[in-house]
């Protein structure tokens, strides 16, 4: 197993199973690393076999990530709000929080990463590609925080292809700007629509894509953030990952 680029499954709010299943699916696929996306519930929600899972996962080396509630983050009171997810984040060592950047305010962002500790706040590109407070695209929102905090980017490749963006310059243009990538969630559409099919199936190229991100040496999480077709999706990522590996020793 490649112990930088890591695969990682991701909980849906929209695949009728439960939180157990999920992550049994994830140990029996094998995948190093697990995003929990708190998308309509919170940790308190998480059954004592449920962490008794998480805990056999964790000792067998699996990394967590989480995903925050998508909702504001304008106040001091949105961050007590979230409170149960931050500390879940640090009593799971989870190695980073992915917050939605369109509604962050960015005189947030000092409490949360306080509140984070040691656990790394992501801030991912979203549609629409605006902040609600400064009206910032993305790359102007995080070139302006990365010159103030100790901030990481979740590059979602589906959002910034739907904004009109092209993936490789978009991901090329965050390195430009020394905007340390930690996520990437990989997910396929038609150009248009926010599909999150799987990989294989849309108009982004993730043969290419993927390949400039291992040869520029991006250790990070590639979330597959759609359930259907997620093994598909960590089958085609592996296959690219050899190709690219192969190449390198040849
Ligand atoms: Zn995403």
């Amino acid at each position: 197993m490649n112990e930088k680029f890591l695969i990682s499954f991701q909980t849906s709010a929209y695949d009728y199973l439960s939180f157990a299943q999920e992550i049994t699916f994830a140990i029996e696929h094998n995948v190093p690393a697990f995003e929990i996306f708190f998308d309509g519930w919170m940790p308190n929600d998480i059954t004592e076999t449920e962490r008794d899972l998480l805990k056999q996962a964790a000792a067998n080396g699996m990394k967590f990530s989480v995903h925050s509630p998508l909702r504001d983050y304008l106040t001091e009171q949105d961050i007590k709000d979230i409170m149960p997810v931050i500390t879940f984040c640090r009593e799971w060592k989870a190695c980073l929080m992915t917050v939605h950047f369109d509604r962050l305010a960015p005189d947030i962002i000092p409490l949360l990463s306080s509140a984070l500790g040691d656990v790394k706040l992501s801030i991912e590109n979203t549609i629409p590609d605006e902040n609600v407070v400064t009206s910032e695209h993305y790359p102007e929102y995080m070139r302006k925080n990365i010159a103030k905090y100790n901030i990481y980017a979740t590059a979602d490749i589906g959002h910034a292809v739907v904004n009109g963006y092209n993936p490789i310059e978009f991901v090329g243009n965050l390195l430009n700007d020394n905007i340390p990538i930690d996520c990437f969630h990989i997910h396929n559409n038609d150009g248009q629509h926010d599909l999150h099919n799987d990989i294989t199936n849309g108009v982004i190229d993730y043969n290419k894509v993927l390949t400039f991100v291992f040869e520029h040496n991006i250790f990070a999480h590639f979330v597959t953030e759609h359930w259907g077709g997620n093994v598909k999706s960590a089958e085609y990522f592996s296959q690219i990952l050899k190709k690219w590996e192969n190449a390198k020793k040849g």
